[in-house]
């Protein structure tokens, strides 16, 4: 029987459907659902467990050992739509507290995508009171158990909107955090394709100018030598980290494909 505070937490998660499983899963305790949006979120952080099957993901692998058992966790704990469920107990919390993940240096990744953000990934970047204190960009699904560990991180001062689709639970986080919330008003979006194996842009999800999206990427490169980067930190899309002469070269590529678009 599961240990009380686990069901809670699992209750507020909400549960995979085993009645859904589809049928693609391998026979095993993970799994996934028929109420997957194919948002790609537990392929990145559990691929050695989670794989395309065309309109969802599946379960091709059952997770081995600690680590790939916290990444499916993880996954699950992500997931948008609570698609991923298991038929085994585990300890929900291995996922839960995994959140947010660190991604490089003071960069977290928040998990706890929401649905009506379509899985977009937000991120936390923690930086003292003196250097402006820490930033949220763009929102994830409103947890109380995430809120907690993002307070004990120092809180957010101000919250990032990249674009207006993909707000999910701002309002709950600017009132626990009492931020300051910043929109971007073009919402330009920048990806890695690991397809392409380059810099991608999103036509059918650009929702203010794509000529104008176009022009945003142009200034980037004119201004390349002040804003040159290393990261692409995505809200949908791959996450890649390069040297600044490669990004700087896959940006060139990008703007160039973004023009036959
Ligand atoms: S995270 Fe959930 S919704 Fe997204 S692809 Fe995986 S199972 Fe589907």
């Amino acid at each position: 029987m599961a240990h009380p505070l686990t069901q809670v937490v699992l209750t507020s998660l909400g549960m995979a459907n085993p009645a859904l499983r589809l049928p693609e899963n391998i026979p095993g305790d993970f799994f996934v659902d028929s109420t997957c949006i194919d948002c790609d979120a537990c392929r990145q952080i559990a691929p050695e467990t989670f794989t395309d099957a065309g309109d969802a993901s599946i379960v091709y692998r059952e997770p081995l050992g600690e680590r790939e058992t916290k990444r499916a966790l993880m996954a699950l704990v992500a997931c948008p739509t609570a698609s991923i469920g298991t038929k085994e107990h585990h300890d929900a919390h291995i996922g839960i507290d995994a959140f947010p993940s660190q991604v490089a240096e003071n960069i977290y990744f928040c998990g706890f995508t929401a649905e009506s953000s379509f899985g977009a990934w937000s991120y936390l970047i923690v930086r003292p009171q003196s250097e402006g204190g820490n930033v949220l960009i763009d929102s994830p699904r409103f947890a109380t158990q995430l809120a907690g560990k993002i307070e004990l991180m120092g809180g957010v001062r101000t919250m990032f909107l990249t674009h207006r689709d993909d707000v999910a639970d701002h309002r709950r986080f600017a009132e626990r955090f009492n931020c300051e919330r910043v929109m971007h008003a073009t919402g330009d979006h920048l990806a890695w394709s690991p397809n392409r194996k380059t810099l991608t842009a999103f036509r059918g999800a650009c929702w203010y100018s794509w000529a104008e999206q176009t022009r945003s990427m142009e200034r980037l490169l004119d201004n390349y030598s002040e804003w040159n980067f290393e990261w692409i930190l995505p809200g949908h899309g791959r996450i890649h980290h390069d040297s600044p002469a490669k990004m700087r070269a896959h940006l060139e590529r990008c703007i160039e494909w973004m023009k036959t678009r």
